[in-house]
């Protein structure tokens, strides 16, 4: 799509990266209840990305939906098809970033970590720089965290070529579920368009995720 919001928020996106603020807080006035610019944000709950700025959103533009790492679960599910069908969005872009934490533990490290296995306990104590403490319970929700897929690798590590390939498997991994929903239109005057992103923490940046693209190395 040539003149997408997609595409004005990454330019917005390499101002911000060279350090301009682009999101100008307002009260606002009377604003509509559609975000103005039809499009929807599912992003990583990363306290160090700040939405609005890094794709220099103002108050009214777009639903910002946000979970740890940004994967797309039954619930971000939810709010994607309210947000379409109800509140008339038609671009939804998804965000995962470079250093994140769902890099660093694997579903079942951290459920056995949290039902009471004492290596699981030390590993992410290990992994996390925090005493972690067992419920020492089991629990049938949630019933998946969505760690990424692959080989885990320490917490904040530095990007690498692993874990990028890891995180855009995961983009992948998530517009392929929006794209197949059928719920989500994609074609047609009602249809939707999705793309993927991985924030570089460090710079700033917004990187495209290619979609298709590989699938098949990761787990
Ligand atoms: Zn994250």
């Amino acid at each position: 799509m040539a003149n997408s919001m997609t595409d004005r928020y990454l330019e917005n996106n390499r101002h911000y990266a060279s350090g301009e603020a682009m999101h100008k807080p307002l009260y606002p006035g009377k604003q509509a209840i559609q975000p103005s610019k039809r499009v929807a944000v599912l992003a990583c709950m990363d306290a160090r990305l700040d939405v609005e700025d890094l794709l220099g959103l103002q108050t009214g533009d777009a639903h910002i939906i946000r979970n740890a790492g940004g994967v797309v679960n039954d619930d971000a599910m939810r709010s994607l098809i309210i947000s379409h069908h109800l509140l008339n969005t038609d671009e939804i872009i998804l965000i995962h970033h470079t250093r994140c934490g769902m890099l660093a533990f694997t579903d079942d490290l951290l459920k056995a970590g949290l039902e009471g296995d004492p290596a699981a306990e030390k590993l992410l104590g290990q992994a996390t720089r925090r005493a972690f403490t067992s419920c020492k319970k089991s629990s049938a929700t949630p019933s998946a965290f969505h760690a990424f897929r692959g080989q885990i690798e320490p917490l904040d590590a530095p990007r690498n070529e692993k874990s990028m390939e890891r995180l855009a498997w995961d983009v992948r991994r998530g517009m392929s579920s929006i794209l197949s929903h059928p719920w989500i239109p994609t074609s047609g005057s009602d249809a939707v368009t999705v793309r993927g992103f991985i924030y570089d923490v460090d710079t700033g940046k917004l990187e495209e995720v290619s979609y298709p693209g590989p699938m098949g190395s990761i787990g």
